[in-house]
């Protein structure tokens, strides 16, 4: 017989950490699904942030001399001067074990299959790559979105952690102050993109392979009136070339690195080729949004991204599995945050804000549904007593006035 959870989160990016940490300290002893590594595609758990260099942009997460207590006056002189930016490895190493350190259990293996239809608002099945099953309460789907990659051999060589290729201008556009970039795409993320990054470095190539662009009139307009902004057409980028990294000769661990010096750009109608000197390049070219597990099931939009209410609650799909789900407004106890609902914003903040916002509405759910479980069986009732009595959201609640969720499950169970 599989295990019954309160709650299971899929993913390990800053949503799904978040969601974890919330549903943790609100003791429903969560279960997250991280994911592990992927030979086909090279991933690894964490998601999108395992592959940024500094994050400066994530408010607090910062390295900074001095700064060790709230009640130390740091000398701020110093600490701004020397204030630098965490690695993504980092911030995520940190998530997780803040998560888990509030009790969040953790198995490090691939979903394979979520059934959702079966019983809307009762148990929904998670099953995993091992073989095992379980059942839950409530999940929360915080499976992420993957950029998209050009397929080229040396794309790979020069991505992330310093090395030239980036899928992303706010996370690693301020390593090139001063320098020379690409951003290949046309749409309006490569457009967006490029406007941000000429407020940084000295010159921006726009590397699109057609001459029509999917990006809005307005958008293109301002780029074109970018004097650092040079637009290529009908190039694409056949190869990338690279130079030794800086710190060859100091450190010995990036003896054998190189970096990224230059692209060769080709016209696709003739074949043609040029070489561009680059120290950057940023591929915008478009967001997979991880759902493959839920269609059929959940409800997309036109892009592919999973909607959802203010609620933060899942939304059936058109062509759902249970006709059962077709009449309801919105999936019970099916909750989702993060860029696999995001094509706007896209940041580790907003994703970890969302992950916030459905553990939140994951633990109002589940004081209902326990109650509601706990009618048809006391002892549930004890349970879920044990469950909220140390929540520290519901102490909250006591300081802003409101009653704790615990009277609430006992009223609610015994009306
Ligand atoms: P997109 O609109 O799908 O554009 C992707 C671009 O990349 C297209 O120009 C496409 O070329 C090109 N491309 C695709 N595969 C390629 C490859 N292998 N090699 C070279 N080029 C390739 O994606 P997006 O720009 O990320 O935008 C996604 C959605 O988010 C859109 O709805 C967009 O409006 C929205 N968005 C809005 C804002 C905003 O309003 N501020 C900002 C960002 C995104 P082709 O045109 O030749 O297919």
């Amino acid at each position: 017989m599989s295990e019954l959870r309160n709650v299971i989160i899929i993913g390990s990016g800053p949503s799904g950490y978040t969601a974890a940490l919330y549903t943790a300290r609100a003791n429903l002893s969560p279960l997250l699904i991280a994911g592990s590594f992927d030979p086909k595609t090279s991933r690894i758990k964490g998601g999108q942030l395992m592959s940024t260099s500094d994050i400066e942009n994530f408010p607090g997460a910062i390295h900074a001399p001095g700064i060790t207590e709230f009640s130390a006056a740091p000398d701020e002189q110093l600490a701004m001067e020397s204030l630098h930016g965490i690695s993504g490895p980092e911030l995520m190493k940190r998530m997780e074990l803040q998560a888990r350190h509030f009790g969040a259990e953790m198995i490090e293996e691939f979903v394979t299959e979520v059934d959702i239809c079966t019983a809307p608002g009762d148990h929904y099945t998670v099953k995993l790559s091992d073989g095992r099953e379980f059942k839950t309460r409530a999940l929360i789907i915080a499976t992420g979105a993957a950029a998209k990659t050009m397929g080229i051999e040396a794309e790979a060589k020069f991505f992330g952690q310093g090395g030239g290729v980036s899928t992303c201008a706010t996370c690693d556009g301020h390593s090139y102050k001063g320098k020379t970039v690409a951003v290949v795409g046309g749409g309006d993320s490569a457009f967006e993109e490029a406007s941000y990054l000429a407020n940084l470095v000295d010159k921006v190539h726009l590397i699109h392979r057609r001459d029509e662009f999917r990006a809005s009139k307005i958008m293109v307009k301002r780029a074109e009136a970018n004097p650092k902004i040079q637009i290529h057409l009908h190039s694409v980028v056949a190869d990338l070339k690279g130079k030794p990294h800086p710190m060859a000769d100091k450190v010995a661990f990036f003896k054998d690195r190189e970096v990224l010096a230059s692209a060769t750009l080709e016209d696709p109608r003739t074949g043609d080729q040029r070489d561009l000197e680059i120290d950057g390049l940023f591929v915008a070219i478009g967001h997979t949004p991880n759902t493959q597990l839920f269609l059929n099931q959940l409800k997309v939009d036109e892009a592919g991204y999973l909607e959802r209410d203010r609620h933060m609650r899942a939304l059936p799909s058109m062509n759902a599995c249970n006709r059962k789900m077709l009449s309801m407004d919105a999936v019970p106890g099916v909750f989702v945050a993060g860029d696999v609902s995001d094509h706007i914003y896209r940041q580790a903040i907003t994703a970890a804000g969302m992950g916030c916002m459905a553990a939140i509405e994951a633990e109002r759910y589940l004081a209902e549904k326990l109650a509601e479980e706990s009618q048809m069986d006391p002892e549930a009732l004890d349970l879920s007593r044990q469950s909220f009595a140390q929540s520290h959201w519901s102490s909250e609640r006591d300081d802003m006035g409101e009653k704790p969720i615990i009277e609430r499950v006992a009223e609610a169970a015994a009306q």
